[in-house]
């Protein structure tokens, strides 16, 4: 008997996210905890994936799970003269979502018949109508802060044309029905733009398809976003949409591999006192920011493993180190001064778990804090692009990091490597930050419990998902 048919549940979803680790992480993730409960998963997978990470981080899952039934949407081809954007990671989205179209025949030849597809949330508007279409639920995973939610699903009812420079009005907060406000600096830059661009119309477009899903189910927990979560799912304040359901902080897997050296060098390191520095698997720093970035570490005596990542696209990250970072920190660096210095992908959950590990320099991407705070590492925040100073600002309320808000989105102005060294001095001496970042973390582990409001969360899920039974054949 194959392990399949020997599974007891007869649910069976599919797992449907966009481009970029960001998203494909927690996905990997949701499939994990959806394997565990007995659940059948169909994985759909965009090819080829922009990044040697995905397709990597894919390759592993599927040898680790042999149970998951692994698709392959099989992108149209990528015109770059008509592409709207020039990052690579925006235009595999704006692919993905064209080759939705050649969703129906793959969903039709996945058996044993699906309950229900969980798709990425900037998918819904382009996976809504081929999911309606043959009967299917369709749930929306939303793998980014609830408070982005907020603005996700209320962008497109809002003006923010008041806040734009020279709108004479000059606001400085977006006023979002009912809702926290959410300053505006803090929006994405290009929901800020007044022309179209592909970002903007897709989150519209997305958000407002949002109130036709199923159900909306998000990578964070009540103990880290209380607030937010209970306006959520208050029918009063946000009518129409589907409940949003928190299941998170989904936990790190045993498929992401383990990546041996910086973990020798680490456990040579006194307990806590490793700052780790990494922005990320899409963020490119200009070469005088990483410089700047260099000195600071250097300056600040505390010990450092830095990722250092100068394209945004692994494969094409091809210079050599010393090349970007310079010889003089090369030297600084090289004789184990006080810090290691990588231009590769480790494994960061494994990083942000070992013992050494006192503090996170992070560009906080939803992912990096969740993992930041599964661990009960304190922060400090650096944010660069989309969500991130939105997530951030949830790091300094929870008060388990430091957000230096005059540093910006790091894209402007050259961030000095004094400044840097006295923030990072000042994350690593805060105790109450790692006594809050170490309650977090207990906080998280109890609401994935079954008692907890994540256990419950994705229990509840499963419930509706079987009382569906829902079937499109
Ligand atoms: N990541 C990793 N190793 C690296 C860089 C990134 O394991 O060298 C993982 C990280 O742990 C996280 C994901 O890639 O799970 C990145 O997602 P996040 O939301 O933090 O940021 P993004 O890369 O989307 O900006
Ligand atoms: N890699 C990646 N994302 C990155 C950097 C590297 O996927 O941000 C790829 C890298 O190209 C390599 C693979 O991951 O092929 C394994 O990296 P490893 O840690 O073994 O180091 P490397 O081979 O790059 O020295």
């Amino acid at each position: 008997m194959s392990q399949i048919s020997e599974q007891k549940s007869t649910i069976h979803v599919a797992l449907f996210p966009t481009s970029g680790m960001g998203h494909l992480t927690p996905f990997l993730r949701l499939a994990t905890s959806l394997v565990a409960s007995d659940v059948r998963v169909t994985f759909i997978a965009a090819h080829p994936t922009v990044s040697l990470a995905e397709s990597r981080a894919l390759s592993s899952f599927f040898a680790s799970f042999p149970q998951v039934s692994p698709k392959q949407l099989c992108l149209l081809p990528i015109d770059e003269s008509s592409s709207s954007t020039d990052d690579p990671f925006y235009r595999h989205y704006e692919v993905i979502c064209r080759s939705c179209r050649l969703l129906p025949p793959l969903l039709s030849s996945i058996s044993p018949p699906l309950s229900a597809l969980i798709t990425d949330m900037s998918l819904i508007s382009a996976v809504l109508p081929v999911s309606r279409a043959v009967g299917l639920p369709n749930y929306v995973f939303f793998t980014s802060s609830a408070k982005m939610l907020t603005l996700f699903m209320s962008f497109h009812k809002i003006s923010v044309r008041k806040a734009m420079p020279g709108s004479g009005d000059n606001e400085d907060v977006i006023k979002i029905p009912n809702l926290e406000p959410i300053p505006v600096s803090w929006f994405p830059p290009p929901l800020l733009e007044e022309e179209d661009n592909f970002l903007k119309s897709s989150l519209i477009q997305n958000g407002k398809s949002m109130s036709d899903a199923d159900g909306i189910l998000i990578n964070t927990f009540h103990g880290f976003e209380q607030d937010t979560l209970r306006a959520l799912n208050d029918v009063n304040i946000t009518s129409g949409l589907p409940p949003a359901i928190a299941i998170g902080p989904l936990p790190p897997a045993n498929f992401e591999e383990p990546h041996s050296h910086p973990l020798a060098w680490l456990g040579d390191q006194p307990i806590g006192s490793v700052v780790y520095v990494s922005f990320g698997s899409r963020t490119a720093m200009s070469r005088d920011q990483i410089r700047e970035l260099g000195d600071g570490l250097v300056r600040s005596g505390v010990r450092f493993v830095w990722i250092v990542k100068s394209k945004k696209v692994d494969e094409e990250d091809t210079e050599g180190l010393e090349d970007v970072i310079g010889q003089n920190l090369m030297m600084a660096t090289s004789g184990a001064v006080n810090g290691l210095v990588v231009k590769c992908w480790l494994n960061q959950s494994e990083v942000l778990g070992h013992p050494a590990i006192g503090g996170f320099l992070s560009h906080c991407g939803w992912n990096s804090v969740m993992e930041a705070v599964w661990h009960g590492v304190p922060m400090l925040a650096w944010p660069q692009h989309g969500d991130q100073m939105i997530n951030a600002s949830l790091v300094k309320r929870a008060g388990i990091g430091i957000w230096e808000e005059s540093w910006g989105r790091g894209e402007k102005d050259v961030v000095k490597g004094e400044e840097i060294a006295d923030r990072v001095e000042e994350m690593t001496r805060d105790e109450s930050l790692k006594a809050r970042a170490v309650r977090m973390k207990e906080a998280a582990r109890t609401a994935l419990g079954a008692d907890g409001d994540s256990g419950r969360g994705l229990k509840a899920l499963l419930a509706k998902l079987s009382q569906n039974g829902a079937r499109f054949d």
